[in-house]
């Protein structure tokens, strides 16, 4: 603990410490990736208190996450402030509402609702629709902006028009669920998540005995990762201040990355407008990552358009020159994996602990190809934000049917005709009402969807390696990979997606399957959505204090047609690339440095070269449609690997 206020305030650079002694009037700090901003705002509360400025109980620090109040409250406790309440905007909102309740309403405060996609089901089912799990979840998410966006249901379907959103539903129909499913809460007197929130503006909009009695109680207001208020929370957060202007606020334009939930940055952008006498600070130093990956994220962030964009901070690394990113191509999949993991085990062996590398993908499906190199390399792992791979519900069911269909054998009239094993897989997986054309949009039937494919094309893969395996063999060699997987880890790699990895850091970052297709993903095509998957990869690439990789490659499976390219968002960053809008081709203004291009075909006896060099010794295969399973025959169908009937929007939506 500092032994005086002062000593708070050592540690802090010169732009820190403004922030950190602003103790009154608004505040907004600006703040790119890794320059300290929640470490600022935690000095200040700190120095405050010990300085007897802040009374610690009128203070209330709104953070978005219990784990980042929690650590709040530790860096606080340690800094020598005890008694300054950091909450998210739930919790806070919910203690305030239990204890007005009797009071503004009457009686108890209606119980939480814990089932909610019950709820909605039952709402859906009273609209004459059944929905499946996923389904369920996917429009339980919509109610769920909705109401963040204070989006009633009658004004639902133009709020969708206005935003362009992917909507799971027809709009006039999810506005029919969504308005059953407030009536069926209202009958059985429950309240749910957004309802907290909701209910406490209501209380506070209309009761100005209450609302006074709150804004006595608290006096000073900070907010972290401001970037990500939703138009709810900010209306709170108004209520909460009133017409006093204590608010400090931090943020990072570059980093919103969660609009689909109805967060915006615009609070943020706009707060000098609001607060004109507010003092701004700006965070440019970044104590993170090293110059090299500073630049690679002042370049991403260079080529970035929008509102955001336009308030780009570039950053300057105040630590030591590190190695250069590694730039790294791959014929296939497995190849990519295989050298991943290599890659890591060298890592570890050169002394970096595991704890402190991560391998950080756009959609939870990648980790399969990962996590299984991992397993074959020896190398403890977690993942963070996701279930393993064949721990995932629709994983897990699928093996069981499976199962039942490889007992079941030849006399299933389920696979009569189906002559191949992935064909059967393929077969199995439908009676799950899975199909071979990806479901629209993003979410959780577009997440399982992902998942199945990925196990068909596990599927297709041990076919390839073993000739004439039964369906059988694949059960058993699922069951073993899943048991593989399954070894308890301490402290191993971090295997996360990129939404996951945010506010994290760590020494060594691989950001893996960098192809058009993944990075934009395929459902990203309005322009915001482009910058946003851009932003995503900002945040990815800052994650990384030292060592960073980015790698892709060029087709799915070994053998398979080379097709996919690399993120646009690497051009003219990656060596021998052009930057977007620049004249001319090849060693076009590759600003990115580095020691170019690996094209990691490997050297090393690795496994990828056992599996690869067993899938050239193999007797020649007939070629199949990756969709249906049919043998091709026409030469133009073989190129493509799919017949004229079949859909091509699999290999689009997946591989770009
Ligand atoms: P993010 O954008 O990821 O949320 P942030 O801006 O909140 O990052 P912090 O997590 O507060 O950044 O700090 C990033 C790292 O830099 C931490 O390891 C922190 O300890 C270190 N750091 C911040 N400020 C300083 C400083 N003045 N001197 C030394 N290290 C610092
Ligand atoms: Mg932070």
């Amino acid at each position: 603990v500092p032994e005086t206020p002062d000593a708070v305030l050592d540690g802090l650079d010169p732009e820190q410490r403004e922030v950190a002694l602003a103790l009154h009037g608004p505040v907004c700090v600006l703040a790119g990736a890794g320059t300290g901003k929640t470490r600022a705002i935690t000095h200040r509360i700190a120095y405050g208190v010990r300085a007897g400025i802040l009374q610690p109980a009128t203070v209330l620090a709104v953070t978005f996450t219990n784990r980042a109040a929690g650590e709040m409250r530790g860096r606080l406790r340690q800094l020598g402030a005890t008694g300054v309440q950091a909450r998210t905007f739930h919790s806070a909102a919910l203690r305030q509402l239990q204890y007005f309740w009797p009071k503004a309403v009457g009686g108890e405060l209606p119980r939480l609702l814990e089932r909610k996609v019950q709820l909605v089901a039952e709402a859906a089912a009273r609209c004459e629709l059944r929905l499946d799990r996923n389904e369920l979840r996917d429009v339980t998410g919509e109610i769920e902006w909705a109401k963040v966006t204070q989006t009633v249901p009658a004004d639902y379907p133009a709020a969708v028009a206005k935003t362009q959103r992917d909507a799971p539903r027809d709009p006039a129909v999810l506005a029919q669920i969504y308005s059953t499913y407030e009536q069926l809460k209202r009958d059985r007197s429950v309240i749910d998540f957004e309802d907290v929130l909701l209910l406490t503006v209501g209380i506070l909009q209309d009761r100005h005995d209450i609302a006074d009695h709150v804004r006595g109680q608290y006096q000073h207001f900070v907010v972290d990762e401001y970037q990500d208020v939703s138009p709810l929370q900010q209306r709170l957060l108004d209520l909460w201040v009133g017409d006093r202007d204590n608010l400090c606020v931090v943020g990072d334009a570059s980093q919103t990355i969660y609009s689909f939930t109805g967060a915006t940055p615009d609070h943020l952008l706009n707060f000098r407008t609001r607060h004109p006498g507010a003092t701004v600070v700006k965070l440019v130093r970044d104590y993170r990552s090293t110059p090299q990956v500073v630049h690679l994220a002042n370049g991403l962030l260079s080529q970035a358009r929008g509102r955001a964009a336009d308030h780009r901070l570039e950053l300057v690394s105040q630590r030591d020159k590190g190695p250069e990113p590694v730039y790294a191509e791959y014929p296939d999949e497995p190849h990519e994996a295989e050298a991943t993991a290599r890659r890591v085990r060298d890592l570890i062996a050169a002394g970096v602990p595991a704890g402190e590398i991560a391998i950080l993908y756009r959609v939870n499906s990648q980790s399969e190809v990962y996590e299984q190199a991992l397993a074959d390399a020896g190398v403890p792992y977690q993942l963070r934000g996701a279930e393993r791979f064949f721990e995932r519900a629709e994983v897990r069911e699928a093996g069981t049917a499976l199962r039942g269909a490889a007992r079941a054998g030849r006399n299933d009239s389920l696979l009569d005709g189906a002559e191949d094993l992935a064909a059967q897989v393929r077969a199995v997986l439908s009676t799950k009402g899975w199909t071979t054309r990806p479901p629209a949009g993003s979410g959780a039937v577009r997440d399982r969807w992902e998942s199945l494919a990925a196990l068909v094309r596990l599927a297709e893969d041990f076919e390839t390696a073993k000739p004439g395996a039964t369906l059988t063999d694949l059960v058993r060699e699922l069951d073993e990979r899943a048991a593989a997987q399954h070894a308890p880890t301490v402290q191993g790699v971090t295997l996360a997606s990129l939404h996951a990895a945010k506010g994290l850091e760590w020494d060594a970052v691989f950001l893996v399957g960098l192809t058009e297709g993944m990075m934009p993903i395929a459902y990203a095509k309005t322009e915001e959505q482009i910058e946003e998957e851009r932003r995503l990869l900002y945040v990815g690439v800052t994650r990384a204090r030292h060592h960073l990789s980015l790698s892709w490659s060029l087709a799915r499976s070994p053998g398979g047609r080379a097709s996919r390219r690399p993120t646009r968002f690497l051009n003219g960053l990656r060596p021998g690339s052009t930057a977007p809008g620049a004249r001319g081709g090849a060693g076009g203004g590759g600003t990115g440095g580095g020691g170019g291009i690996d094209r990691g075909t490997g050297r090393s006896a690795g496994a990828a070269e056992r599996r690869s060099e067993a899938v050239e010794r193999r007797p020649r295969q007939p070629v199949r449609c990756r969709v249906c399973g049919r043998t091709l025959t026409d030469a133009g169908e073989m190129k493509l690997m799919r017949c004229e009937e079949c859909p091509s929007d699999m290999d689009e939506a997946l591989y770009g």
